[in-house]
């Protein structure tokens, strides 16, 4: 199990036990489905843009320790920020998971990069790679209001 040792960091098994920004928001103004059939992971992000500020963003799903870690540290991360910010933050995790060498953005307030970081062990795993990116991909098609839903395939 040493695989799971070095993944399943203790950041990551406390959000994934108990996830931050969990459950369905209210006052949501977009919304969208994601499902990463490889580990049965899915998920619904819930947002809520005041212009181009997301005031308020929440999730519901089921799936592994990962993926429920990844969309509750995305969650928390994308609070308060603009989409210009945000997609900045998409791009850096992507190339973070996907990409050892990882560059890091000036742009990017070093509490956030931190916090990205926490997931960076996955980029060694094809297979978690998908868990931890479907909360993200799943947020830019609610950003986009893209209603069909998201697939890792
Ligand atoms: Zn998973």
């Amino acid at each position: 199990m040493s695989e799971l040792r070095d993944l399943y960091q203790e950041v990551i098994l406390d959000h994934g036990k108990s996830p931050r920004n969990f459950g369905k928001l209210e006052s949501k103004t977009a919304d969208a489905h994601g499902h990463n059939p490889l580990c049965g992971d899915t998920i619904t992000i819930y947002l809520e843009l005041d212009k181009d500020v997301i005031k308020d963003i929440s999730f519901e799903g089921r799936g592994c320790a990962i993926s429920l870690a990844s969309a509750s540290l995305m969650t928390g991360l994308l609070k308060g920020k603009n989409m210009d910010d945000a997609q900045v933050l998409f791009a850096h995790f992507h190339k973070l998971v996907s990409d050892s060498n990882k560059t890091m953005s000036v742009n990017i307030p070093t509490d956030d990069l931190q916090k990205l970081d926490v997931l960076a062990g996955v980029r060694d795993y094809p297979m978690r790679v998908k868990c931890a990116t479907l909360a993200w991909h799943t947020f830019n098609a609610a950003l986009q209001n893209n209603t069909e839903e998201v697939t890792t395939e």
